[in-house]
């Protein structure tokens, strides 16, 4: 395999350098300068699979007060934990394009954390970035954009880590499929490699970690695959080059679960802490860190300086969310087992040796009220993609004056009239509660309806509201009359007029995916196609075709977690509308009913483009799902053309364009005006000298006894120790260093602080338009921003647009109100290969887009 494609780049960068955290860094040098090696070692090691009651735990350096932390799943609840609030999805967060939902959303999951006796949520994820629009775990981010994605990870990140939890920005980088995204689910010796140009990363998949970066993240989790075929977790020019240097990351990186490949090397390019501990296996005890850190340090194969950086920056982080304050931070143990469901457990289940058993559950009820956060992304989340004359529709079904127009026009044209109550159906698995919402493990399989994707992203649902539940409840039934077909494979219909009397029909369907871990169907992980799932389309097809005779109108309502092929049925005259609701989360049906009901406008909008087929997305969208080779490669060789960049460059009709979405009112935009703020200048003022100096230690390798078993220990079988039983054969020795180890390459002009150079933050130019309701109801507007490059001298390729600002606006009928679009120096540039910098565009003019969509942009101005 063609190893060494990814360039070298060491040593790692030592945090410290920012102002942001230099409180931080000088609380935790003080902290770190007393630990011994095996402290330093606990801090950076987890101590193995199922081994405390976490999905991670490192170990504490107890004689200078720093505790064990607790790291946990995921990005939209506590996975594995009772009494907590099931959110919708990232996709479902993106889809509402709000930046106070998803802050707030952020912060409630956060608050639940906490009292959990969480430290570290593993979440947000902003990659996959959604290349593939079947990758298995896109809906765990926010959409196929990089600028939404940033948006969106970046006001998450600020929400929880306002509650004092350390969120985890993941999975660093281009993990975008499932498949071969490592070797043991799969039966190949090695992780799939994504190999990317160097413009590329920059511009679309390490774009939204730079947000999570300047947002102040406390930790990254680095991703099972390979990047240009070094594991991702293993290669310096990602981890110390981008993460470190240029982007300025000052908290920890942390490996993916066994994401970790080798000891030595993996300290070398700049992993800070190794989960859940193991080395190639789960549970097996056998680290590649834990006592062989240890060694590596006592040898001199891992410089003590390393090691050093890699506890300082965990224990800064800790001192940076505030959690040295015990009173927040209660040093205790979390009141829930990921393990069991029981009252009592042991502490390390993973261990074969036999334990006391303990309270491990507690069953702490930490939801408040967040019900009311969940279900306002569940709506605002849900975006409206056809909608001829019919939706909203009243509890009452129809107002009596449309219900006589509708009675009338069914008689001219059938000969027959219908009587009495309105009458509805609903049909489909999708809008019922199956056989309750965590019928299967993580949430692997589609049955019932579909709140969440699946895997390590999905929680315990505590409840789930199936849209028939909340239809049942709210339809007036004095005046509507409800017939339910909660069945895919229901034979009605078939000309034999069971149907003939419905007038409305709503009809659900889905489409599921998840981590690779789970198998269900034939998805694994990845879908193998974008079609409905269980007979989905069918089931529309039949029902549009039946209900009321072929007159009745059709509501269809999908839960995805991406992108569906919607051409078997979307042209149908009687489909009159279509929902497009993401993954909801537990308050599915109520979020539903209030936009099927008009209690609030939908205002959702597309986080991603819906094709009318697959290869409409062009080669890189199709997930590589064969092997072809020991090192699978994928080659993302079509650079920046994802999504809509791809629809847009090659001229191809989506169905429905990336940022897309109907309101039950009208908005217009008028009066742009774009107000510079600085001078247009190529690059970057200079790279910025470091605020702080990282803190220096000792580097006398300490003594051997400091990793030797001390004798009192209790040892569990298989718990991962940083300890030694003997010391005797280890010497200092000349190891030999990675190729390029001794040739720092120059420190980048990109970088100087957390987040990078700061003048790539500081706005350059904003773009003001008003927004005005001039239709009949309230509702909120989702104004869009796309960016046109000027042309270059050089002929530089740049997409067509590319998404730059937005905002979410509620406007009264009649309201206007001026929206103010802030666009930084990185917005505006590209990144330079040759200059190794972000450059912006001197010659011509740049061209911003304002509008509801990617493709409906109806005013412009320049700069
Ligand atoms: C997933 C991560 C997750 C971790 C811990 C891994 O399989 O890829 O996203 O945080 O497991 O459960
Ligand atoms: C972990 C996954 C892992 C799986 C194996 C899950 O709980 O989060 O990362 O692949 O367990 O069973």
């Amino acid at each position: 395999p063609p190893y060494g494609q990814s360039p070298p780049w060491y040593p790692t960068p030592k945090g410290g350098i920012a102002a942001s955290w230099a409180d931080s860094y000088a609380k935790a040098s003080k902290m770190v300068s007393k630990m011994t090696l095996a402290e330093k070692v606990n801090v950076t090691t987890g101590t193995g699979w199922e081994m405390g009651l976490a999905v991670g735990t490192n170990a504490p350096a107890i004689h200078v007060g720093f505790p064990q932390l607790q790291l946990q799943d995921g990005p939209l609840g506590i996975r594995f934990a009772d009494n907590i609030t099931a959110f919708p999805a990232g996709i479902t967060v993106g889809a509402t394009w709000n930046r106070q939902l998803m802050y707030a959303r952020g912060k409630a999951h956060a608050i639940e954390a906490r009292q959990k006796g969480i430290n570290v949520l593993l979440g947000p994820c902003v990659g996959p970035l959604g290349r593939m629009p079947a990758g298995g775990r896109n809906w765990e981010g926010f959409g196929a954009d990089p600028y939404l994605q940033g948006i969106a990870g970046a006001e998450t990140v600020k929400g929880i880590q306002s509650e004092g939890v350390m969120a985890t920005i993941k999975h660093f980088v281009a993990n975008e499929q499932e498949h071969f995204r490592q070797p043991w689910e799969w039966g190949l010796p090695h992780a799939i490699s994504s190999n990317i140009d160097d413009r590329t990363l920059h511009e679309l998949y390490a774009w939204p970690f730079g947000d999570a970066v300047k947002a102040g993240v406390a930790s990254v989790m680095c991703s099972y695959n390979q990047v240009n075929n070094s594991y991702a977790c293993g290669n310096s020019k990602l981890l110390n080059g981008i993460l470190k240097d240029e982007l300025g990351f000052q908290g920890f990186v942390m490996s993916d679960w066994l994401a970790q490949h080798s000891g030595v090397g993996t300290a070398l390019a700049g992993l800070d802490m190794t989960m859940p501990g193991d080395g190639l296996g789960w549970a097996d005890g056998k680290s590649l860190w834990g006592p062989e850190l240890s060694r590596a340090v006592l040898n001199g194969s891992v410089p003590l300086e390393r090691l050093n950086d890699m506890v300082t920056r965990i224990v800064a982080a800790w001192y940076q969310l505030g959690q040295d304050d015990e009173k927040k931070f209660p040093r205790k143990q979390p009141n829930f087992s990921s393990w069991t469901d029981e009252e009592k457990g042991v502490m390390s289940p993973g261990s074969p040796t036999e334990q006391e058993q303990v309270v491990v559950n507690q069953f702490v009820n930490v939801q408040a009220n967040h019900s009311v956060i969940a279900r306002e992304v569940a709506a605002e989340g849900t975006v409206l993609l056809k909608n001829e004359d019919l939706l909203p529709i009243s509890r009452q079904g129809l107002s009596d004056e449309r219900l006589r127009a509708r009675r009338d026009a069914v008689e001219r044209a059938t000969g027959k009239r219908s009587e009495g109550k309105f009458k509805v159906g609903i049909f489909g698995e999708d809008a019922g509660p199956g056989n309750g919402p965590n019928a299967c493990k993580d949430r692997g399989c589609n049955q019932g309806t579909l709140g969440s994707g699946w895997g390590s992203g999905a929680v315990e649902f505590p409840y789930l509201v199936s849209p028939v539940e909340a239809l049942r409840k709210q339809f007036d039934k004095s005046k509507v009359e409800l017939s339910e077909f909660l069945d895919n494979k229901a034979s009605f219909g078939k000309g034999d007029g069971s149907l003939n009397d419905l007038e409305l029909c709503i009809v659900f369907a889905n489409a599921d995916a998840g981590e690779g871990f789970t198998k269900w169907a034939d998805v694994s992980g990845d879908r193998p196609d974008l079609r409905l799932q269980n007979s989905g389309d069918n089931l529309i097809v039949k029902v549009a075709s039946s209900c009321g005779g072929g007159t009745g109108d059709v509501v269809v309502v999908i839960h995805a977690v991406g992108p569906v092929l919607v051409e078997d049925w979307i042209d149908t005259p009687n489909v009159k509308a279509l929902l497009f609701a993401n993954l909801p989360g537990q308050e599915s049906g109520n979020a539903l009913a209030e936009i099927l009901f008009g209690d609030t406008n939908p205002s959702g909008h597309l986080p991603f483009t819906i094709g009318r087929t697959l290869e409409d997305y062009g080669a890189g969208g199709k997930v590589l799902y064969l092997p072809n080779g020991v090192v699978p490669q994928q080659d993302f060789k079509e650079g920046l053309y994802i999504d809509y960049r791809h629809f847009d460059k090659y001229n191809i009709e989506p169905r429905f364009e990336f940022g897309f979405g109907l309101s039950y009112t009208t908005f217009k935009f008028d009066n742009i005006v774009v107000i510079p703020q600085r001078r247009k200048t190529q690059y970057p003022l200079r790279r910025p000298n470091p605020a702080a100096e990282p803190p220096s230690y000792s580097t006398d390798i300490p003594s051997k006894e400091e990793a030797i078993f001390p004798p009192e220990i209790r040892r569990l079988k298989k718990y991962v120790y940083p300890y030694l039983d003997s010391t005797d054969d280890i010497e200092v020795g000349q190891y030999p260093y990675p190729d390029g180890y001794d040739q720092q390459p120059p420190l980048s002009e990109a970088g100087g602080d957390e987040g990078g150079n700061p003048d790539l933050w500081s706005n350059y130019v904003v773009v003001n338009v008003d927004v005005i309701n001039d239709g009949p109801v309230a509702g909120a507007a989702v104004p869009q921003l796309y960016l046109q490059y000027p042309e270059t001298e050089s002929e530089t390729d740049f997409p067509v647009r590319v998404l730059r600002g937005f905002d979410k606006v509620y406007l009264k009928p009649g309201e206007k109100k001026t929206v103010k679009f802030n666009l930084t120096r990185r917005d505006l540039s590209y990144w330079d290969v040759v200059a190794q910098n972000w450059v912006m565009v001197t010659e011509g003019p740049y061209e911003f887009s304002v509008g509801f969509s990617s493709r409906d942009l109806s005013i412009s101005g320049t700069w």
